[in-house]
């Protein structure tokens, strides 16, 4: 069933919820704001708590403890979270557009997010081995695909 399609995202219990996230691991990315243009660039410095195989937390239960800066997507807060890569599912639905075909809700698992690239897989270092985020930026993260 494609609840997506279906309901709004008000409308989706708990668990839909969960199941709209598409587990790539790129909100876990460091990111880096020009001082002078204010704008934003990601990194390939993930959160230390960020598997660099399966793109999962590895903490999930915990993460708002042991990491204070992580933030939840909800309804309330997903209009202000523009730093989140045009490829989020959360994004996607509430910019009106469909989820792509590598979503692991029409995919049926996580490889071909994984083979288009589209997630963090074997991109990222941890950031505890990192010195200078702005060495780090890079541009895979802003790719959006169907
Ligand atoms: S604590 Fe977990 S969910 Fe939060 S940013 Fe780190 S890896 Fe991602
Ligand atoms: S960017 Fe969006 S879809 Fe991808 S893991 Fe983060 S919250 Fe989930």
């Amino acid at each position: 069933m494609s609840f997506w399609k279906e309901k709004t995202l008000a409308q989706l219990t708990s668990e839909e919820w969960e199941l709209l996230c598409d587990g790539c691991g790129k909100c876990c990315l460091n990111k880096v704001i020009d001082d002078e243009t204010e704008e934003l660039y990601y990194t390939n410095a993930a959160c230390k708590l960020l598997d660099p195989i399966q793109c999962q937390c590895q903490q999930y239960e915990e993460r708002f403890t042991l990491v204070p800066g992580c933030t939840k997507v909800t309804l309330d807060n997903i209009a202000s979270l523009t730093w989140l890569p045009d490829s989020c599912a959360y994004r996607r639905i509430y910019q009106g557009r469909d989820l792509p075909s590598w979503h692991p809700l029409l995919a049926g698992d996580k490889q071909q997010m994984h083979a288009k690239g589209m997630s963090t897989q074997n991109k990222i270092v941890n950031e505890t081995k990192v010195k200078y985020l702005e060495d780090h930026i890079v541009l895979w993260p802003l790719k959006d695909c169907d």
